[in-house]
C-alpha cells in the first residue's frame, strides 16, 4: 500500500473517512489510486479541494457506512468500483451484520486496489460482459436461523466469489483456522485466494507450462477435495506447495500461489512506501521481487515476535514455490500485453 496525504499535510490511510487533524472527508479515488480530501460545495456533490475533481461519495458509505470509495460525477452508477460488484450483500437487519459487512468491504476494497494496480480486467457482469466478477455475502444457519442454507462455504462459482460473514468474526474465523489445522486465515487471504480461482480462465488459456508446474486442472476436483479433507495434505507437501491445502489440487495450489503473489506485492509495497526497504522500481524483476520478500517477510515474522504475536507470514516460500510465483507473475505480464 502507498502513503497518503490529507490536504493539511496530516498521513491518512487507505481505510480512513475523516482526518483526525483537519476534519476533512475523506475518500479513495481507484481511478487516480490515491486518496483524496473533499470539501463539500454544495448540491449533493463533493469535491476534491486540490484540483477541482467532482466526486459522489459511494452509495454504501451514504447509506450504510461502510465505504470510503468515490465515484466521479459523470458516472451514472451510484456504487464505487468496489461495491458495484457485489450481489447479496449481508442481511443487515440483524445488527452484527453491519459490523461484519464494515469488515468484509474494507478487505475487498484492498483486494481490488491490488487487482488494479496489477491492471486487471474488473467489471460486474453485464449483458455483454457475462464473464464479470462478483460477489454474495450469505449467511448460513449458524449465524441466521432464518435462512435456508444449514452451511455456506466460501468459493468461487463461474465469476462469483462466495464469503460467508461468519468469516468476518474474529472468533468464528480463528475457531474455523484451528478446526482445519491452518497456519493463516483472513478475510483478505480469503479474498486473494477467490479471485485467483475467477483470474485462472483469463490468464492461464494455455495449459501446457501451467500442467508443468501445478499438474493436470482438469483431475476430478471433488474427489481431490474429499481426499483432501479424509487423509489430510500430500506427504512432504512442504517442499512443492505453499500451503497443505494447495496440494488439494492443481486448481487450489494455483489459486493459493495467486493470493501469495498479492500478499508479497502489497507487503513489499507497504515496506517500501514507509522506507523499510529500497524503493520497488516499476518492472522490478520476479526474482528481485522474491529475493526481496525472502527477507522482508522473516522481519515482518521477527517484529511480531518481539511483539509475542503469531507469525504474520507462516509460510515457506521453497524453489518450487517460487517457480509456481514466477508463473503468476508471467501470466499477469502477459495478460497486460494483450491489448483489450
Ligand atoms: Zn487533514
Ligand atoms: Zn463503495
Ligand atoms: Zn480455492
Amino acid at each position: 500500500m502507498k502513503r497518503f496525504q490529507c490536504h493539511c499535510g496530516q498521513e491518512v490511510f487507505f481505510e480512513n473517512r475523516r482526518c483526525q487533524r483537519c476534519g476533512r472527508h475523506l475518500g479513495y479515488d481507484p481511478q487516480r489510486g490515491t486518496m483524496v480530501a473533499l470539501a463539500q460545495r454544495g448540491g449533493d456533490g463533493w469535491w476534491c479541494e486540490e484540483n477541482g475533481v467532482a466526486y459522489r461519495l459511494c452509495g454504501n458509505r451514504l447509506n450504510y457506512g461502510v465505504c470510503n470509495g468515490l465515484v466521479e460525477v459523470g458516472d451514472s452508477n451510484p456504487l464505487c468500483v468496489a461495491c458495484r460488484l457485489n450481489r447479496t450483500i449481508p442481511n443487515i437487519s440483524i445488527p452484527q451484520n453491519l459490523e461484519r459487512w464494515g469488515r468484509i468491504e474494507q478487505a475487498k476494497r484492498r483486494l481490488i486496489y491490488g487487482l488494479l494496480e496489477l491492471g486487471l480486467p474488473l467489471e460486474a457482469p453485464v449483458a455483454g460482459y457475462p464473464r464479470g466478477l462478483s460477489f454474495d455475502f450469505l449467511e448460513d444457519q449458524r449465524s441466521n436461523p432464518a435462512v435456508p442454507q444449514e452451511f455456506v462455504t466460501t468459493g468461487h462459482f463461474k465469476g462469483v466469489i462466495t464469503l460467508n460473514v461468519l468469516e468476518a468474526d474474529d472468533v468464528q474465523r480463528v475457531w474455523q483456522r484451528e478446526l482445519s489445522s491452518e497456519r493463516y486465515r483472513t478475510v483478505l487471504g480469503h479474498f486473494r485466494h477467490e479471485s485467483g480461482h475467477y483470474y485462472f480462465e483469463l490468464l492461464v488459456p494455455d495449459r501446457q507450462g501451467f500442467m508443468a508446474l501445478f499438474g493436470d486442472p482438469g483431475q476430478p476436483y471433488g474427489q481431490a477435495l474429499q481426499r483432501y479433507y479424509n487423509q489430510g495434505a500430500l506427504a512432504g507437501w512442504e517442499n512443492d506447495y505453499i500451503s497443505a491445502y494447495a496440494s488439494a489440487h492443481p486448481i487450489e495450489d494455483w489459486a493459493e500461489c495467486f493470493a501469495h503473489y498479492l500478499h508479497m506485492l502489497d507487503t513489499l509495497e507497504t515496506a517500501a512506501a514507509r522506507g523499510i526497504i529500497v524503493p520497488l522500481s516499476d518492472v522490478e524483476p520476479i526474482d528481485r521481487l522474491l529475493q526481496r520478500w525472502d527477507t522482508l517477510a522473516v522481519s515482518v515474522n521477527e517484529l511480531n515476535r518481539s511483539l509475542g504475536l503469531q507469525d504474520a507470514y507462516p509460510f515457506v516460500v521453497t524453489p518450487a514455490v517460487a517457480d509456481k510465483l514466477r508463473f503468476v507473475d508471467a501470466a499477469i505480464g502477459r495478460y497486460e500485453a494483450v491489448p483489450t
